[in-house]
């Protein structure tokens, strides 16, 4: 049976045979014909130019990042102050039947006692209307 050899062997082949394997590495780098090589460097260096114009766009968006940072920061300031001093306004509120939920503040706020009342009530007449129909 074949046996691989280890690591340090393998790494004291590769520097002895240094220059036999630069051998090889040229001879498969010759393969290709000249014109072909020529086409192909023409590309590597268009790619290039796209990789240095994508490098200015990313400078661009970390500069405007940067820019942005401060206004995010005011935003969550002052975000957090009109959650503590809500008014809930009433684009604000969603009404669950049994209480009132701020979707701006996430509070939950129980339903006015005089309101709730006469909800109660005209639930109740709801209810007697539907028997005497
Ligand atoms: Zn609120």
């Amino acid at each position: 049976m074949e046996t691989v050899p280890s690591l340090p062997t393998l790494l004291q082949a590769i520097a002895r045979d240094d220059d036999e394997a630069t051998k090889h590495l040229d001879a498969v780098a010759s393969l290709s014909p000249k014109a072909e090589k020529l086409a192909w460097k023409r590309k590597e260096k268009k790619m290039q130019g796209f990789v240095e114009d994508i490098g200015k766009i990313e400078d661009q968006i970390l500069a405007l990042v940067k820019e942005k940072m401060p206004l995010d920061d005011e935003i969550s300031e002052l975000r957090e102050i009109m959650v503590k001093d809500c008014i809930h306004q009433k684009s604000d509120l969603a009404h669950l039947g049994t209480h009132i939920v701020c979707k701006f503040c996430e509070r939950k706020l129980s339903i006015p006692r005089k309101a709730y009342n006469a909800m109660v009530e005209a639930q109740a007449e709801d209810a007697v209307d539907e028997v005497s129909e």
